[in-house]
C-alpha cells in the first residue's frame, strides 16, 4: 500500500474521512485539528503528499502558504487569542506525527500553559564560521 493509501491528510483531502474544514482551494485545505492545543488550532495542508517541505516545489509552498496571513487573522480572533504559532513539523525527530506536510496555527495567550521558550545554545570559537560556510554552500549562496 502506498504512502498516500496509508496517510490520514491525504484521505481527508479525498473526502474519504470527515473533517471540518475553514477553507479549500486547488491546491490546499485548512480544517480544524482533532486534538487541539487550544480552541481553535488549525492546520493547513498541501492536497497532494509530501512527507516533508523539502519534498515541495518553492511555487505549491507559496501557494499553499498564501492562507496562513488571512488564517493567523481568523484563528487569533475567532480564538479570543493575543497572537498564534505558526508551526511545522518535518520528520519525527523534530515531533512529526502525521507524515504529510501540515502548518499548524496554534492561538496562543500570555501566561497559557503551552510554552515556547525552546533553550538556546552559543557556538565554540571558531564553529559559527564553519557551519555558516558549510550552510551557504549548501544553498549555493555568496561565498
Ligand atoms: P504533528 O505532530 O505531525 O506536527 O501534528 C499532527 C496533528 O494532526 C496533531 O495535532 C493531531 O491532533 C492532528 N491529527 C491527527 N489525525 C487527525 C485527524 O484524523 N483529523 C484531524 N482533524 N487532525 C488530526
Ligand atoms: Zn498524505
Amino acid at each position: 500500500m502506498s504512502d498516500e493509501a496509508d496517510c490520514v491528510f491525504c484521505r481527508i483531502a479525498a473526502g474519504q474521512i470527515p473533517s471540518m474544514k475553514i477553507l479549500e482551494d486547488g491546491q490546499s485545505i485548512a480544517f480544524l485539528d482533532i486534538n487541539p492545543l487550544a480552541e481553535g488550532h488549525v492546520l493547513l495542508i498541501p492536497k497532494d503528499h509530501f512527507e516533508t517541505l523539502d519534498e515541495m516545489s518553492p511555487d505549491l509552498v507559496a501557494a499553499v502558504t498564501a492562507h496562513l496571513p488571512l488564517l493567523v487573522a481568523a484563528v487569533t480572533r475567532v480564538a479570543g487569542a493575543e497572537g498564534c504559532n505558526v508551526l511545522q513539523n518535518n520528520g519525527r525527530a523534530s515531533g512529526q506525527a502525521v507524515p504529510h506536510v501540515h502548518f499548524h496555527v496554534i492561538p496562543r495567550r500570555s501566561g497559557d500553559a503551552l510554552g515556547y521558550r525552546w533553550p538556546a545554545g552559543s557556538y565554540a570559537t571558531g564553529r559559527a564560521e564553519q557551519v555558516h560556510a558549510a550552510l551557504k554552500q549548501a544553498v549555493g549562496g555568496p561565498m
